[in-house]
Formats: C-alpha cells, structure tokens, sequence
C-alpha cells in the first residue's frame, strides 16, 4: 500500500465526460489499496478567461481581486470531482485552499506555499475518505485568497504530496510524459522515461508547461517523487530523478520555447554607473520580472538597455519606466511582443563544449537572427522573431540529434 497525491491538469478535467474518466482512475488507486488524495486544475481554458476579464476591466488590475476571481475555476471542478467520486460509490471531499489551509505569503498572483496543515486530511484518508483538494489557491497571512502563480496547481500538488509524506506524487496530464520538446510542435520529440530535477526545473523556468517551476524546485527540495502520466492512456510516464539515477545521460536533454515574454528596449540611456540600478531597482520593487537583459557598447556616451518580461507584466513596467523617466533620462522606450525564447538544456553542458555554438549555427542556417542570449551552467536561451518559434525549435531538435 502507498500514499499518493494525484494531481488533473485542465484538460483532464475539461468537461463531465473527462471528470468521469478521472473518478474511475481515482478509484483504481483506492481499489488496489492506496491511501489517495486528488488535486484538480480548473477546466482547460477557464482559467484564461478568468484573467481575460481581469486584464479587459483594468490592465493594472488589483492583484488581490484578480486572486478572488481567478482561484474560482478549481472550486468548481474539486467540487464536481467529489460529486463523481461520490457517484461511483467513493467517499470523497472537496477541500478549498483557505479550509485546509494551504498557508502562503502575501505575494498576490504568484504566492508561494509557506505550509500545508495536513492533519485533518490524512485523518480523513486514513477512515477511506478521498480529500479532493482545489489547486492554484492558497491564504495568506492577511485571510485573504491567493494564487501561486499560472500552472500552480503543480505546486499545490508537490506541496500537498510533502506535506502528506507521501510516497508518490503522479501528475496526469494530457501528454504521456515529458518529451525532449514539446511533442505539439515537434512529432518526432521523444519521450523520456527519466528526467534529472535539475534539467526539469530548468526546462520549466523556460516554458516547458508540463510542470510549474515551482513544483520542481519543492519536489528537489523536499524529496517528493514525481511521476508525469497521461490521463487518457496507461504508457509508462516520466520519472524525475536524482542525477546518479541516470545512467547514459544526454548532452542536451531538452529544448523548450516560451512566447509569453515581450521585449523592451530602453534607448539612449546615459552610460554611466548606476544606470542599471535606475532601471532594474524600480521595476524589481514593483515586481516586475525581468528575464534577459543586454546593454550595447556606446559611442557617444549614451547606450541602448533592453531587457525581456513576462508579457502580462509589460503595463506596469512601462508605467513603472515612466515614472522613473526623470532619474533614468532615456530618449525613448521601444517594445516587442512578437518575440520567442527558445532554450536548450542539459546537464551535460557542464562537461561538453560547443553546445552554443551547435545553437547559433542551426539557426543561422535557416535565416533566423538572434536579439538576445543569455546562458546558464546549464541552459543556453536565445531571443528570437516569434514567426520562427517553430522552425527554431524543429532545428535544433534535429541538431542536437533529438529526433525519434
Ligand atoms: P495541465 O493542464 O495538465 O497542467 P499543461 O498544458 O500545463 O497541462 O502542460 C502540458 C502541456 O505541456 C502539453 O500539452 C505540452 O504541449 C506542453 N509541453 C511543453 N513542453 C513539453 C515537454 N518537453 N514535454 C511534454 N509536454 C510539454
Ligand atoms: N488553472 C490554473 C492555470 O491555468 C492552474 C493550473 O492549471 O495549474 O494556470
Ligand atoms: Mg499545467
């Protein structure tokens, strides 16, 4: 017998049909002995709606309500989700965040998980009943409701899964692992049977979806198992593992993309000390995410910043520039949002050279030119003309000998 959390993903929840399919799976893991908790997403696309509304009433939307509104798409399916359980004779509970409660800071929109109080959960798992908890929402110290951030209900699942001590955390999702890239763009992407948490967290901070950075990053510190499946298939899924797990490892596991991010370039700043503090010092304070970040050389004593965002966080970025104009004394502020982040990852970067270099030739060969690099130990991302997301990632796949 083991304790599991299984975690639905918005499209394995994405309407009654899909929410069956999910109780009968629930239900083989109790039938076969577990102690299961269950953790849904909201219906696939609903949340986008819902931030939709947001950004439509008010582009500098008030982050406490914005968290009100947007965390109301997984009370309905946790609640739905009771209700099939129920229906198919299992004992089952929806449980919002704020009744468990799932404890985070203050940070509205992208809160992070300080403690889950699980007893009550596990008293309740213990007598046979399935605690059907809401994803993506949490409390913070005020009582107010929070959200961890878009795709947290991976998060909240990996929390939950520490909290619980249990033995596996399994994330269904509507793929049936993680691939060497997205397996939508790229057909001939692979399936990996393992992953390192370092690669998969890396591969998450640069826009592989299939799980949320920050569950990664809670699963590495906390130890928890985590295992991505597909809700509509039995194949094998993907392990995330230690890196001695692995026994034949890759120079580049991954490639992902990200069109989410905007550019934006502040030009004719004077070059001189402090100005990067001028720019970044207020955009940090007002928590706005910047990303990649290059400075041209100057001629004449002035110099071009540009920098990438998210491209939800380009409004109060550029008010925050506006505000600082003054102090800053740039000539003008350009901005891009037809840009892609493409990234390849892998641990074996560490030990092999050429592994850029291998990156800007595959792209060149095709005419694509690169706006901005930046590398880690690990990672190498380059900005690109979002036209070419597609033809960019296929190349490289195909470079680093990825192809099935
Ligand atoms: P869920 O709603 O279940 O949380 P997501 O849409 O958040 O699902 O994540 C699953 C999606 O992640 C897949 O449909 C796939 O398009 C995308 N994805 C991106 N990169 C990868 C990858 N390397 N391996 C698998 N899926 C990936
Ligand atoms: N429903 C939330 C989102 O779409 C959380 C999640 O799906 O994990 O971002
Ligand atoms: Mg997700």
């Amino acid at each position: 017998m083991a304790r599991i959390v299984m975690k639905f993903g918005g499209t394995s929840v994405a309407d009654l049909d899909r929410i069956r399919n999910v109780a009968i799976r629930v239900k083989r893991e109790v039938d076969a002995g577990h102690e299961v908790a269950v953790v849904v997403s909201a219906m696939a696309g609903v949340t986008n709606r819902l931030v939709g509304w947001c950004q439509e009433l008010s582009p500098l939307y008030d982050a406490r309500e914005y968290d009100a509104v947007v965390a109301t798409g997984e009370q309905v399916t946790a609640g739905l989700l009771a209700i099939a359980l129920q229906t198919i004779g299992v004992d089952a509970r929806s449980w919002q965040g704020w009744q468990i409660p799932v404890r985070t800071d203050g940070q509205h929109g992208t809160a992070r998980i300080a403690a889950i109080e699980g007893a009550e959960l596990l008293r309740r798992m213990k007598i046979g009943q399935i605690p059907v908890m809401a994803g993506f929402q949490g409390l913070a110290p005020d009582n107010r409701i929070t959200t961890l951030g878009r795709g947290g209900s991976d998060t909240s699942a990996v929390a939950l899964a520490a909290s619980l001590q249990a033995d596996r955390c399994d994330i269904y999702t509507d793929v049936d692992g993680v691939y060497t890239t997205d397996p939508r763009i790229v057909p001939r992407a692979r399936k990996l049977p393992r992953i390192t948490y370092e690669e998969m967290l890396e591969l998450a901070s640069v826009g592989a979806k299939v799980l949320q950075t920050r569950s990664v990053e809670l699963a590495m510190k906390e130890r928890v198992r985590v295992q991505v499946l597909s809700s509509f298939s039995d194949a094998p899924g993907t392990l995330v593992v230690d890196e001695d797990e692995i026994v034949e490892q890759e120079i580049v596991a991954g490639i992902a993309y990200t069109r989410d991010d905007a550019k934006v370039t502040v030009r004719r700043v004077p070059d001189k000390p402090g100005i990067a503090a001028a720019i970044f010092g207020p955009l940090a304070k007002a928590g706005v995410n910047v990303d990649m970040i290059v400075q041209n050389v100057s001629a004449d004593g002035t110099t071009d910043m540009t920098f990438t965002c998210g491209k939800s966080e380009l409004p109060r970025a550029l008010s925050v520039l506006d505000n600082a104009g003054k102090i800053i004394g740039y000539a003008e502020i350009a901005t891009d949002k037809d840009v892609a982040k493409i990234s390849v990852v892998g641990v074996g970067m560490r030990s092999h050279a050429g592994v850029a270099g291998t990156m800007f030739q595959a792209l060149a060969e095709r005419g694509i030119n690169i706006q901005v690099i930046s590398t880690s130990e690990i990672k190498v991302s380059v900005l690109i003309a979002a036209e070419y997301t597609e033809l960019a990632v296929r190349a490289l796949h195909t470079a680093y000998g990825l192809d099935a």
